[in-house]
C-alpha cells in the first residue's frame, strides 16, 4: 500500500544549488519573522494573554515571532477538543489514519527548507543540523504511519476448543505532549504523531524557547487535512501550563522529553489520581544524559578524535546524545587530547544563518548556566580550550570548551551541562574506562573506538546505555534504524522510532465468545 519506509536524504551544502535553495528559504522566512501565532484548539485559532516573544539566539534583537500566552482554561478547552475528536479518530480504520499521516509527511517534505530555516532563526541550528531535524520529523511521521498498520493486525493468540478468541490493540485517549526545544520539530512531531498514529489525540505544550516552529507544524497539520482536535497546541509558561496539563483528571497519558529535574517532577505528579479521574495515567519520561565515548590504545585515533569533536560540539553540545565525557586510555591520552583540542579549536563560531559550525546556545538563561558551570569547572580540572563567551550581535555564543584531566567524581564528569563543554578523563586501561563509563546515573548514549574485537564485544554487553555506537560518532540516531531512548535516569526507554513505540499509547482488548 505504501512504499517501503526509507529515511529522508540529506543535502550536500557544498553544492551551489543546495546552498542557493537554503538561502532562498532563509530569505523567505526572514521576511516572515515577527508575526504572531495564536493557540490551536479544536482546529480554531484562539488568541490569549500577553504575547510571549521568541527571539533569534544568534541575534536576540531579532524577534522571530510572538505567540499567545495560554492559561489553564485553555488547557481545559484543548483537552475537551482532544477528547471530542478522539471518538471519531480512534475508530477510523488504521489505514485512513496512516494515509493522513503520509499526507502530513508530504507537506513537511515539500516545505523542508522552509521549516529548517525557521529552526535556523528560532533555535540557532546551522543548515545541516536544521535540515537533519526536519528530515527526522518526516521520518517519524512516515515510520509511525506504517507502524499504525502493523498495530491494527489482530494480536496472535492460540485457539481454544469451543470458543472464538480475539485480541486487538486500541487507542487509550487524549494525552499531553511536552517536548524540549533542542529538536524543536523532530521530537515534537515524533512525540505527537506516534500517539496520533495509534488513534489517540494530543494537546501539545511546546518548549517556551521554540514555540513558533510548533505553530508552523500546526499549519502543516491543517494543510494535510487532519481533522480538527486531533492535534491541539497550547503555548505559554512551561511550569504553570505543564503542571495543570499533567495533573488534569482528563489527561490520559503524558509523553515528556526534557531534563531529569522536570521529568522526575512530572513522573511523580502523573502518578497522583485526582478527583474525577477514571484511569491510571501512562507517563513516559525521556530525560538527559552524561554521554561518554571511550578511546582505547588500539583505536584509529584520527577517526576517534574527529567523532568526539562532532559528537561534543554539533549543535553546540545541546543534544541529549552529545558526548560530554571523553574517556581515553592512558597510553594514547595525550595524542587524543591534542587532536581533539586542535579539531575543536578549528570550528568556526558564528551565526546560524551563515551556516557556522558552532552557533549561539539557545537562550540567555542557558548561556549564563553554561558559563557558570565552566567557571566552577576551572577549579575541578584543567581548562585546555575555550571557556569564554563571544560578544557578537548580543548573541549567546560560547567557544567550544575542553577540560582535561577531569576527575571521575567531579561535577564536570557527572552533571549534564547541555552546552559546548567536553570533559576529558584519563583511564588507566580499558577495564578502568568501562568502570568510569558506567559510573553515572544516566545511561542514554555512548560509544567505543577500538580495533579489538573482544573489547567491542565486551562493550556491547557491559556498557550500560540505551544507544551504543562502536567506531562512529555517538549522535544522530536514525528513525526506524536505531530506536532511541535511554535507561536508568535517562528515562523510561520509550525507544522513539522503534517498532514498539505506538504500543505505549495503546491497550489490548480480548474477547472470548463461546460457540
Ligand atoms: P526542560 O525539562 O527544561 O523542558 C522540557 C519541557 O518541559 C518544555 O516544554 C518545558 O516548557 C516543559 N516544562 C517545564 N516545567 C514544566 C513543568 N513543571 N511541568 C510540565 N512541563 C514543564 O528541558 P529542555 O531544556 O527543554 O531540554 C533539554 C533537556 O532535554 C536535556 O536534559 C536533554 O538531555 C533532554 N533531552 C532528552 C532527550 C531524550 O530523548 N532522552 C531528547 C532531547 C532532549
Amino acid at each position: 500500500m505504501f512504499e517501503p519506509y526509507r529515511t529522508e536524504p540529506y543535502s550536500d551544502f557544498r553544492r551551489p544549488e543546495a546552498r542557493a535553495a537554503y538561502e532562498l528559504a532563509l530569505a523567505g522566512v526572514g521576511a516572515a519573522l515577527g508575526g504572531h501565532d495564536p493557540l490551536v484548539i479544536g482546529g480554531e485559532h484562539v488568541d490569549a494573554g500577553e504575547p510571549l516573544e521568541s527571539r533569534d539566539p544568534c541575534r536576540p534583537s531579532e524577534l522571530v515571532g510572538t505567540v499567545a500566552q495560554g492559561g489553564t482554561e485553555h488547557v481545559d478547552q484543548a483537552l475537551d477538543a482532544a477528547w471530542g475528536a478522539f471518538a471519531a479518530w480512534s475508530t477510523r480504520p488504521a489505514v485512513e489514519r496512516a494515509e493522513a499521516l503520509v499526507k502530513l509527511a508530504a507537506v513537511l517534505r515539500r516545505r523542508k527548507f522552509e521549516f529548517a530555516a525557521w529552526e535556523t532563526y528560532e533555535a540557532g541550528k546551522n543548515w545541516a543540523e536544521a535540515e537533519a531535524d526536519v528530515a527526522e520529523a518526516i521520518d517519524f511521521v512516515e515510520y509511525y504511519a506504517r507502524s499504525a498498520l502493523a498495530m491494527a493486525e489482530p494480536v496472535p493468540v492460540h485457539p481454544w476448543p469451543g470458543e472464538i478468541n480475539h485480541s486487538w490493540l486500541q487507542a487509550i485517549g487524549a494525552g499531553a505532549v511536552i517536548p524540549p526545544w533542542n529538536f524543536p520539530l523532530a521530537i515534537l512531531v515524533g512525540m505527537s504523531t506516534g500517539p496520533v498514529a495509534a488513534g489517540n489525540t494530543v494537546v501539545i505544550k511546546p518548549a517556551s524557547d521554540t514555540p513558533v516552529i510548533a505553530a508552523r507544524f500546526l499549519d502543516a497539520v491543517a494543510e494535510a487535512g487532519i481533522p480538527p482536535g486531533v492535534f491541539n497546541l497550547v503555548t505559554g509558561p512551561g511550569a504553570a501550563l505543564g503542571d495543570h496539563l499533567v495533573d488534569h483528571p482528563r489527561t490520559r497519558f503524558v509523553n515528556f522529553t526534557g531534563s531529569k529535574e522536570v521529568g522526575l517532577r512530572i513522573a511523580e505528579r502523573a502518578a497522583v489520581v485526582h478527583p474525577g479521574q477514571r484511569f491510571l495515567k501512562r507517563a513516559f519520561m525521556e530525560l538527559g544524559g552524561k554521554d561518554a565515548l571511550i578511546v582505547d590504545e588500539t583505536a584509529d585515533l584520527e577517526a576517534a578524535a574527529a567523532a568526539a569533536v562532532t559528537s561534543a560540539f554539533g549543535f553546540q553540545g545541546q543534544k541529549c546524545s552529545a558526548c560530554s565525557r571523553l574517556i581515553v586510555v592512558d597510553e594514547v591520552y595525550d595524542e587524543v587530547l591534542d587532536r581533539v583540542v586542535t579539531g575543536a579549536g578549528q570550528l568556526d563560531v558564528g551565526p546560524a544563518v551563515d551556516n557556522s559550525a558552532v552557533t549561539a546556545v539557545i537562550s540567555g538563561r542557558q548561556h549564563a548556566s553554561i558559563l557558570a558551570e565552566i567557571e566552577s569547572g576551572r577549579d575541578q580540572a584543567k581548562l585546555v580550550l575555550g571557556g569564554d563567551a563571544i560578544d557578537r550581535d548580543g548573541g549567546f555564543y560560547i567557544k567550544p570548551t575542553v577540560f582535561a584531566d577531569v576527575p571521575a567524581d567531579a561535577r564536570l564528569a557527572r552533571h549534564e551541562i547541555f552546552g559546548p563543554v567536553l570533559s576529558v578523563l584519563r583511564a588507566a586501561d580499558f577495564d578502568d574506562a568501562v568502570r568510569i563509563f558506567n559510573d553515572t546515573d544516566f545511561a542514554l548514549t555512548g560509544g567505543l573506538f577500538s580495533r579489538e574485537r573482544d573489547r567491542l564485544d565486551r562493550a556491547r554487553r557491559e556498557l550500560r546505555v540505551g544507544n551504543l555506537y562502536l567506531n562512529r560518532k555517538i549522535t544522530g540516531a536514525l528513525v526506524g534504524i536505531q530506536p532511541f531512548g535511554g535507561m536508568d535516569m535517562s528515562g523510561s526507554n520509550a525507544k522513539a522510532g522503534g517498532p514498539d513505540y505506538l504500543r505505549l499509547f495503546m491497550e489490548m482488548k480480548t474477547v472470548a465468545e463461546r460457540l
